[in-house]
């Protein structure tokens, strides 16, 4: 579904991805996971072109990313992305926050984007916030509305940056639990997390990047009972 094909970029003198190639197939639950600085968020960043890259290519069911204008709109749709910190429009209600894309980039009407809007907002256990703004709301439930916002807009990918790193640890489980329900529906995700717990039980594989490269890429068995690069022991044994 997603495949990169010897990506480089970098930013100045900083070799940020070195000839990455990565390929997510359809259904594929992919966790990035890596020391900070080894290019995760750069990675993730550039298959919904919010970074471009200097040589290599990148396709989507077959085809290159579009560089502007409604093809890039529509691309970012089909290319869900939640962040670390939740960016919902903090002016707009949590349902005008997962209605608008709806609308504007997939031209829903607004009575019909509206109703599926409140049925995500259900199932993401926010359906009772729907009038209300962001910042009323907690961290957990805020990136639980983050996911709802991407996924009303049918994506064939979902992109997760960290997603719990800037949730009190309370919430955290909340949000895994809705990412966890997606993985098994069988959503196409790439998830950069430092947690182990999901990454375990939610991943199909493992890639580890460090210093811009994909040092290794095993099943979630294989990389944490038996990481194979000194990279990944070393990190491992940091955080484990
Ligand atoms: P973390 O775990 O801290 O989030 P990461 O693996 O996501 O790290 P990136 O954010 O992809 O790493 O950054 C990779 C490198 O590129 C870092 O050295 C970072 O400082 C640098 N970098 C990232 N974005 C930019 C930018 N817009 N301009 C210049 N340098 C950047
Ligand atoms: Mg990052």
């Amino acid at each position: 579904l997603v495949v990169l094909d010897n990506v480089n970029k970098h930013f100045g003198a900083l070799h940020v991805l070195q000839d990455i190639d990565l390929t997510i197939a359809r259904g594929e639950v992919v966790v990035v996971i890596g020391p900070s600085g080894s290019g995760k968020s750069t990675l993730c960043r550039t298959i919904n072109r919010l970074e471009t890259v200097d040589s290599g290519g990148i396709t989507i069911d077959g085809k290159p990313l579009p560089q502007e204008g409604k093809e890039l709109a529509r691309l970012r749709a089909d290319v869900g992305m939640v962040f670390q910190s939740f960016n919902l429009f903090a002016h707009k209600t949590v349902l005008e926050n997962v209605t608008l894309g709806q609308t504007k980039v997939r031209k829903t009407d607004k009575q019909a984007a509206e109703q599926k809007a409140r049925a995500l907002l259900d199932r993401v256990g926010v359906g009772n916030q729907a009038d209300k703004y962001p910042a009323q709301l907690s961290g957990g439930q805020q990136q639980r509305v983050a996911i709802a916002r991407a996924l009303a807009m049918d994506p064939k990918v979902m992109l997760f940056d960290e997603p719990t790193s800037a949730l009190d640890p309370e919430m955290i489980n909340e949000v895994l639990e809705v990412m966890q329900q997606l993985a098994q529906e069988g959503m196409t995700m790439v998830v950069v997390t430092h947690e182990m717990g999901f990454a375990r039980s939610a991943a199909n594989r493992v890639v580890f990047m460090a210093d811009g490269r994909v040092v290794e890429e095993a099943t979630p068995d294989q990389f944490f009972s038996n990481p194979r690069s000194d990279r990944a022991k070393d990190f491992l044994s940091k955080i484990l």
